[in-house]
């Protein structure tokens, strides 16, 4: 059985929460580029100008993207075939995160208790951990830095099996209509479908986070995508939502088998920051 230390754990977290929030992946430059040369709006060109150079600016000086360094997912898939020593994994991951965010001057956003007192934790642990054990003896870590300003935007709908594709889409358009501007677009959004409450939920956030030059392995989903984006695209809130066609670089969806009587539907919106990026141990 091979082991990975939870010290290696730790120190890739913290380089990956660094890394991601300064530094834009090469999918998001490409989306940013692509929008560029198809925005018909000027101030929407404009504002794809300063995006673009926001990005080279924070990359070559490695300050963050935004001011809104988020609360960090982390995706980990544990190789059933790996033994993790030297401490817990998620408070491996927890250390990570305090490291990174403070030697990256990165700002901390997560409070304690989110109801009554809302403290600061100082550092922005915890983290939103989603563990999975999968065949192999490696470990892959995935990070996302989660602004809140597109999170809050997101939904959840428990449509019915009648509602049928015309019900995603009225589901997904009210949402994007309504996280208008405050999502900071143009946006990738993430839709997951099917599963149960909270596994459509899941689903959403994990194509949020997918790359934008991917599609869906399943050409009718993929198909999807394209229909859902154009609809995004048509409503005209446009980049930062002052008007345009780039309302999202693209749209995600993710499914999973569901119950004969139920269609949950969840739209998770990430804004032009779409921070993600990965590593393996
Ligand atoms: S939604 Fe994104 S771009 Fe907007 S403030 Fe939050 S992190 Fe920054």
């Amino acid at each position: 059985m091979r082991e990975v230390s939870c010290q290696e754990i730790s120190d890739c977290v913290g380089k990956l929460a660094i890394q991601a929030c300064c530094v834009q992946t090469d999918d998001i430059k490409h989306a940013f580029r692509k929008a560029r040369s198809t925005e018909v709006s000027i101030l929407g060109q404009n504002i794809l100008d300063t995006l673009i150079e926001n990005g080279k600016i924070a990359e070559s000086n490695m300050m963050p993207i935004c001011q809104d360094t988020g609360m960090l997912v982390v995706f980990v898939e544990v190789g059933q075939e790996v033994h993790i020593i030297g401490g817990y994994l998620e408070d491996a991951i927890n250390d990570g995160v305090k490291k990174g965010y403070t030697e990256g001057y990165l700002r901390k956003s997560v409070v304690e208790e989110p109801l009554f007192e809302r403290k600061n934790t100082t550092n922005n642990a915890p983290a939103v951990i989603h563990t999975r054990i999968v065949r192999g003896d490696k470990i892959r870590i995935q990070v996302a830095p989660k602004g809140f300003g597109s999170e809050n935007k997101s939904v959840l709908k428990m449509l019915v099996p009648a509602d049928g594709i015309e019900g995603v889409k009225k589901v997904f358009l009210e949402a994007v209509k309504l996280a208008g501007p405050n999502a900071c677009p143009p946006m990738v959004i993430g839709v997951g479908i099917g599963g149960t409450m909270e596994k459509a939920a899941l689903l959403a956030k994990i194509a949020a986070v997918r790359e934008t030059d991917s599609k869906n392995p399943d050409s009718r989903y993929a198909k999807l995508e394209d229909e859902l984006l154009e609809l995004a695209n048509a409503t005209g809130v446009g980049p930062q939502g002052l008007g345009g066609v780039t309302t999202a670089f693209k749209v995600n969806v993710e499914w999973y088998p569901t119950h004969i009587a139920g269609l949950p539907v969840a739209i998770n919106i990430n804004c032009h920051a779409a921070r993600h990026c990965d590593a393996e141990l």
